[in-house]
Formats: C-alpha cells, sequence, structure tokens
C-alpha cells in the first residue's frame, strides 16, 4: 500500500471541491469565437493563448477537415518510421523559411521538443543555465539530461554571470530562457543575454512558446522584438498558442537540428503529430505571415486591459505581453475573485506555487486579436466589481 499512501493523505483539491472554489480541469461544453459554454452558461474567455483568434478560424477548419479527408484521424506512429507524412516535412520546411533558420523539426507537443533538444544536446560534463522561472518542460528536460544545472535569478544578468563565470570557459554550456514569461508575462533581456552568451562561449536557446506570432514585427517572435535573432542559436516554440494546434518546433542550424532529429527519444518513441493539426499549423502560418493587423490588434487590446487594469488599482506586474496577471498574492483570495468572476461570467485561470513563487498568487489573463471591445469593457467592469466586492480594490 506505502506507494499509495500519499493518494489518500492528499485531501487539499478534495477539500477545495467541497468548499466550491476549486477550479481545475472545469470542461468547456462548447467554443463560440472568444466566448466558452461552462456549466451550461457563455462566458468569455479571457484565459487561453489563442493570441491571434485562429482557433475557429473557417480556413484552418477546412485545411483540417481536409487533411482527415486526405489522411485519416491519426498517423499510427512515430516521424522516425510510419508516422513522418508529405505535409510534416512541407511544414518544417515553411517554417524554417519563417523563422529564417537553416532547418526545423517539430515534436507532438512543445513539452516534448524541450525533453528532445535539451536531454539530446547537453551531456555529461556540458553545463546548461536556465532562468529560475523557466517553463517546467525546460526544468524536467534540464534533469533529463546528463548534465550540470545551474539556475540564476530571474532576469538577474549580474547573477547570470556569476553562474556562467563560475562554469568557466572550458566547459561545454548552453544557456535556456523563455523569451516571454508564461505565467508574468515579462520577457528575457535578450540583449544583455546575447552578449553574456558571447562573453562566456555559451549556446543560446530560447523557449518562445508566447512569443512566436505575437512578438516582432513579422512575429518570429522576442528575437525578432530584440533585434538579435541571428545571436539565439536555438529557438522552440509550440503550436498550442498563437498556432492554434498542437505540437512544437525547433529551429536553428542544419546539423543541430538533424543531430537532434536522430537522437530525441521524445521524437523518436512517440507518434507524430496527427494530420488535422499538422494541416492547423500550415494553414496558420500562412494567417501569422499575411495578416500583420492580427498582431498589430493584440497588441491595441493589449495596452487597453493593462491600462485599464492599472487605472482601477489592480497590479499587473512587469507585463509586456498579451499575458497579463492580476497579482493578489494571496491563494485564497486568488481562488475566491477567481470563482467571482466565473459566475459573473469571465473565464480566467488561478496560478499558485509552484507555477509562480509562494506568495505572488496571480490571475492569469490572456487576451485574443479578435477580442470585440465590448467583450473587453464587459471584463473590466466585472474585475472592478468582483475586486470591490472582495475588499482588494478600494
Ligand atoms: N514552453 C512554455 C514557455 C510554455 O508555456 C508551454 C506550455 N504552456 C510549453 C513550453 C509546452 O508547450 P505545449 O503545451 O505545446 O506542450
Amino acid at each position: 500500500m506505502g506507494i499509495f499512501d500519499k493518494c489518500n493523505e492528499f485531501t487539499r483539491a478534495d477539500e477545495a471541491i467541497a468548499m466550491g472554489i476549486y477550479p481545475y480541469f472545469s470542461p468547456i461544453q462548447e467554443v463560440y469565437g472568444n466566448k466558452v459554454k461552462v456549466d451550461g452558461k457563455e462566458i468569455i474567455m479571457v484565459g487561453s493563448n489563442n493570441y491571434l483568434g485562429l482557433l475557429d478560424h473557417p480556413k484552418v477548419k477546412k485545411a483540417a477537415r481536409e487533411a482527415v479527408d486526405r489522411y485519416g484521424v491519426a498517423t499510427c506512429g512515430s516521424r522516425f518510421l510510419n508516422g513522418t507524412l508529405d505535409i510534416h516535412v512541407e511544414m518544417e520546411e515553411k517554417l524554417a523559411q519563417f523563422m529564417k533558420k537553416e532547418a526545423a523539426l517539430t515534436f507532438s507537443t512543445g513539452f516534448q521538443t524541450n525533453q528532445g533538444i535539451i536531454s539530446t544536446l547537453i551531456c555529461r560534463g556540458d553545463a546548461v543555465v536556465t532562468d529560475q522561472m523557466i517553463h517546467a518542460s525546460v526544468i524536467d528536460a534540464c534533469r533529463l539530461s546528463y548534465g550540470d544545472v545551474y539556475k540564476y535569478k530571474h532576469n538577474d544578468m549580474a547573477d547570470l554571470e556569476k553562474k556562467l563565470s563560475f562554469i568557466g570557459n572550458k566547459v561545454n554550456t548552453m544557456i535556456v530562457v523563455d523569451g516571454v514569461f508564461s505565467m508574468e508575462g515579462d520577457l528575457a533581456n535578450l540583449p544583455d543575454i546575447v552578449t553574456l552568451a558571447k562573453k562566456y562561449n555559451a549556446k543560446l536557446m530560447v523557449d518562445d512558446a508566447h512569443g512566436i506570432g505575437v512578438m516582432g514585427k513579422n512575429g518570429r517572435g522576442t528575437a525578432e522584438h530584440f533585434g538579435v535573432e541571428d545571436e539565439v542559436d536555438i529557438i522552440m516554440g509550440t503550436f498550442s498558442k498563437s498556432f492554434s494546434s498542437l505540437g512544437g518546433m525547433v529551429v536553428g542550424n542544419k546539423r543541430v537540428i538533424f543531430y537532434i532529429k536522430h537522437f530525441a527519444r521524445s521524437l523518436i518513441f512517440s507518434a507524430s503529430i496527427t494530420p488535422a493539426s499538422v494541416a492547423s499549423v500550415l494553414a496558420t502560418l500562412e494567417i501569422i505571415q499575411n495578416e500583420p493587423e492580427r498582431r498589430e490588434r493584440l497588441w491595441e487590446i493589449t495596452e487597453k486591459m493593462k491600462s485599464g487594469f492599472q487605472a482601477m488599482g489592480y497590479d499587473t506586474g512587469p507585463t509586456e505581453s498579451p499575458i497579463i496577471p492580476v497579482f493578489i498574492r494571496n491563494d485564497e483570495l486568488t481562488f475566491m475573485l477567481w470563482k467571482l468572476l466565473r459566475e459573473n461570467g469571465i473565464f480566467t485561470n488561478p496560478v499558485v506555487y509552484p507555477a509562480v513563487p509562494h506568495g505572488e498568487a496571480l490571475i492569469r489573463t490572456s487576451y485574443s486579436a479578435n477580442h470585440s471591445d465590448e467583450e473587453l469593457n464587459t471584463v473590466l467592469g466585472v474585475f472592478e466589481n468582483c475586486g470591490k466586492q472582495l475588499g482588494i480594490l478600494k
């Protein structure tokens, strides 16, 4: 029984369910643009990573349907063996072109992409240095590697330099950062990180799950935003956000990508991206490239919401992206606000430790290019009323 004792002793979630403040795994029954049906009621979604609003775009849905007709609903195998379709190859060629890198490789999720890249490239005797607020998939990927793992304080360049100088120039080192940090919405200081990477002869990888499609004039992400694309060796992205699909990609030097392709266990020993998801990526990639007005509208919305929350007295922290956190800094109050928002027709995500540090609980909001001003004004109004009701706002 010993192995299962912890399962029986874990009662925190049961208590939250009993109190009616359990926010997780709640089923969405239907999706209509930026509205979703939950518990039979239509509510406004501001908790999705559907940044460009392509989740139900007619061209994307049509492409997915046609792929199902042509290839079926699954690949039933890994890319390595029977699971490579011609559209996987086409997608990788187009992604490499879009990202202006020599080659691209795609995995079935972003999580597996990070596992594949890092566990393959970082070997015994190598070092990997990450920001302490890096995404869980990078943390796990580092654990899977045989290298030495170092963490520096969030966006603290002095601490990064301390770690790099401790490691020294003789050890093969890779720095891994999120371009956009997924909960707080702030950016990695890529220009300074690039300088330090050069000084200490380290390679640089950016997980730009939340940056690609959103950041930079052409949507190539945080490295484009900062004008340092040529200085970033490896960029990783996911399809579960701006691309409104499922899967992940890595882009970089041809030889590096070719090597990862032959050694990444999360690629070789796992089934490939389904036909419908590949077709969705191809369709959304075209829209990302041809409709910059979506990105422009997203930034307009971001400014509106950030200044709206701040004017009410909410603390939105250091965000510089369409991820706008509302810091509550108290777990219980965060869950109470989440519940009140939900009852008043707004879908948000409450975020507590370990997704954020202890004492930094927040309500994560995020926006889509096709949110209407009317929807956004409703969201702001509800946030204001609920904040006052709970005494968070004066
Ligand atoms: N990296 C970051 C920064 C993320 O936010 C996420 C997903 N939340 C991932 C990687 C994993 O991506 P996926 O959902 O495609 O597995």
